[in-house]
């Protein structure tokens, strides 16, 4: 398995992959670890949660680094994530006694029925590359703090990150076996995900992905959560405070190099603010500073991987082809390294890559709508379904259109983001499932009825 750095093309470091039988060790491991961690008191798993969070925090710069030079995310961003990583933690830590709690049940009199969260054991993560600490970080806090074990089986370009990972939960003191990193490759997965001892499944990625994980998860019963990306509307009407709308939506399509499932990816503007919209956003792509990932002044990065980086410029090309317009980037940079520029189309005809796939990179796909009904109908001509974000200045007219928007989560006046104390996930073929919050340390229980006499 190999590093390299997509800024520079540089090989970083090449690891060995776990045979079968080190994946049968540690499978054997989150077994028996699972028979001895379900019954840790919830305050003590709580507590090694604080620890984890502050291993986070004292080897912030280092895990950064890590993951800047893994998939050329730019260094400020990737303290960030580190930063919001510590903060799920301290989250599940002050709050999952609260959302595991017992719920009581109307019952006959002198009876009582309540509900219990039992974890469920060992569950595998399959994990994307683009966050490569939050993804995991987002499953392991709730899920290892609900008594599950947890088997990651990260992206193969981010294997040092893979192993930091394991080395956090070791360093803040959880039994060896709670937290296993699998170093294998994604062939591997279904023969893991079949065995028995492996209860559930969550997975961060592809459409493709989600569904074979989905197929042999069904085929032998287990529970799955996915999340596979989306192709997120960015709606600005009439109303709308443009600068903020402007500021904001630069940041939500390029935050990450754009490689965000929830990043905004298809703008629809308000025909009487249209023109202004797109010169200003168009003009403020041209600002962003594009280059070395290291370096603070840096807004957008390399792509994390060249084949990546060569498929977002085919769907580029392939709807410019079909007759989109170009207003701004477009080619890769001449220059060492998978570099793409912020990338505006417009006009895009029904149909082409930019309007039905999900573009995983610093592109924004413009629309032009007549009023609010007409945005919704775009918003929702698409087979994603996980966020949405809407500007307007009348909150309550940001609240009723939310209704008509079929997607997991909408965000008026703000860009869709993930927030532990929020519920996120998506619908259609963004996936299923809830992470963060409530919702989602409840995803792996066994949520068991007592019945008392
Ligand atoms: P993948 O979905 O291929 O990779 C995500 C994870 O799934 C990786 O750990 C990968 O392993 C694993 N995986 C891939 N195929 C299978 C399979 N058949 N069975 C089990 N596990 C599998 O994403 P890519 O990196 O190839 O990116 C392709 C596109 O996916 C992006 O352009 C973007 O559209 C979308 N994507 C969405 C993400 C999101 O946040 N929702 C994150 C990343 C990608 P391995 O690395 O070993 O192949």
């Amino acid at each position: 398995m190999e590093a390299v750095n997509p800024a520079t093309g540089e090989r970083l470091h090449v690891y060995e992959p776990d045979d079968d039988d080190t994946v049968e060790r540690k499978l054997d491991r989150a077994t028996s670890t699972f028979e001895e961690w379900r019954d840790v008191p919830l305050r003590e798993r709580e507590q090694l949660l604080v620890n984890a969070g502050e291993v986070l925090r004292e080897n912030k710069q280092r895990y950064a680094e890590l993951m800047t030079r893994e998939m050329g995310k730019p260094i400020t961003q990737a303290i960030a994530e580190v930063e919001k990583c510590a903060w799920a933690c301290d989250h599940y830590a002050e709050y999952a006694h609260k959302y595991l709690s017992d719920e009581h049940h109307p019952s006959p009199p002198g009876t009582e029925v309540k509900t219990v969260h039992d974890p469920l054991g060992p569950v595998l993560a399959v994990m994307p590359w683009n966050y490569p600490f939050w993804q995991v970080i987002r499953f392991a806090a709730p899920y290892l703090t609900a008594g599950n074990v947890g088997l990651l089986k990260h992206a193969s370009n981010v294997p040092g990150c893979a192993l930091a990972l394991e080395e956090v939960f070791a360093e803040a003191g959880y039994p060896e076996g709670a937290f296993q990193t699998l170093l294998v490759g994604s062939s591997d997965v279904d023969g893991i995900l079949a065995d028995d001892r492996v209860r559930a499944a969550t997975l961060t990625g592809s459409g493709p992905a989600g569904r074979a994980v989905a197929e042999t998860a069904g085929k032998h019963l287990k529970k799955t959560v996915l999340e596979l990306g989306g192709s997120d509307p960015f709606i600005v009407l009439d109303d709308a405070d443009l600068d903020a709308a402007l500021e904001t939506g630069v940041q939500a399509r390029t935050l990450n190099g754009g490689q965000s499932c929830i990043a905004a990816k298809r703008f629809i503007v308000h025909t009487d603010v249209y023109e202004e919209y797109v010169d200003r956003l168009v003009a403020a792509f041209e600002d962003l500073t594009v280059g070395d990932p290291m370096s603070e002044e840096t807004d957008v990065g390399p792509q994390a991987d060249p084949d990546l980086m060569a498929e977002l410029h085919e769907q580029v090309q392939a709807s410019v082809d079909a007759g989109a317009t170009l207003l701004t980037g477009g080619e890769p940079l001449d220059r060492t390294g998978a570099f793409y520029p912020p990338t505006v189309l417009t006009a895009v005809p029904s149909g082409c890559p930019a309007d039905t796939e999900e573009t995983f990179g610093p592109v924004a796909t413009v629309y032009e709508v007549a009023d609010a009904d007409e945005a919704i109908t775009v918003a929702n001509d698409t087979r994603f379904g996980l966020g949405a974000s809407l500007w307007t200045a009348d909150r309550e007219r940001g609240q009723r259109l939310a209704r008509d928007i079929s997607a997991g989560c909408v965000y008026i006046n703000e860009m869709t983001k993930s927030d532990p104390r929020v519920p996120f996930g998506g619908i259609k073929d963004a996936g299923y499932g809830r992470e963060l919050s409530e919702m989602g340390i409840k995803e792996f229980v066994n949520k068991k009825t007592v019945w008392t006499e």
